[in-house]
């Protein structure tokens, strides 16, 4: 099994003259390189076994990268880590494309120089952000009164509780 370590633009593999069997690779990748927004600020890690057979290219990947967000509920900065993973079959047979579900598959030339990644790592990880995103399960919010975010105080605004045996009352003033 060969190693090699790229610190890179690009998440590239170069298979042109790759001999059959298992190989694996590290890659490091500025986020900006790879097309992801300021949410992400340190190098995104990937990890992918490669194994070539004479028909065909499977590449497992593996992503790991730290994101900064802000609460939708508190709007608190918070940072989660980012994983996700995908397996890739490159097949040289268009037509053998049938043992794998559609989108693990993609048909390649027996001519093709590198298989490039880096869209679909970047598609992984837009992917794997929450949609709903929480600095915590329970984030408390922001007063909705004076604003203050309650994680870290608490205010003096009363929650406006309405007792049902003033209704009537209410009821009764308005007409
Ligand atoms: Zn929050
Ligand atoms: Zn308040």
């Amino acid at each position: 099994m060969a190693h090699s370590k790229n610190n890179q633009n690009e998440i590239n593999i170069r298979i042109s003259g790759l001999s059959n069997g298992l190989y694996e690779y590290h890659f490091s990748a500025e986020p900006s390189a790879i097309g992801l927004d300021a949410n992400f600020y340190q190098a995104v890690e990937v990890n992918a076994q490669l194994e070539k057979t004479s028909h065909q290219i499977y590449i497992k990947t593996e992503i790991e990268t730290p994101g900064r967000f802000r609460c939708d509920r508190c709007l608190d900065e918070f940072e989660i880590s980012i994983k996700a993973n995908f397996n890739m079959c490159y097949m040289y047979n268009a037509l053998e494309t049938g043992k794998f579900p559609s989108e693990e598959i993609q048909a390649i030339s027996p001519d093709t120089v590198s298989i490039d990644l880096t869209e679909d790592i970047r598609q992984m990880i837009m992917l794997s952000v929450p949609l709903k995103l929480l600095c915590a399960e329970n984030c408390m919010g922001l007063c909705t009164h004076c604003g203050t975010n309650k994680n870290h105080e608490l205010c003096n605004c009363k929650e406006e509780v309405s007792d049902p045996r003033w209704q009537g009352l209410h009821e009764l003033l308005k007409h």
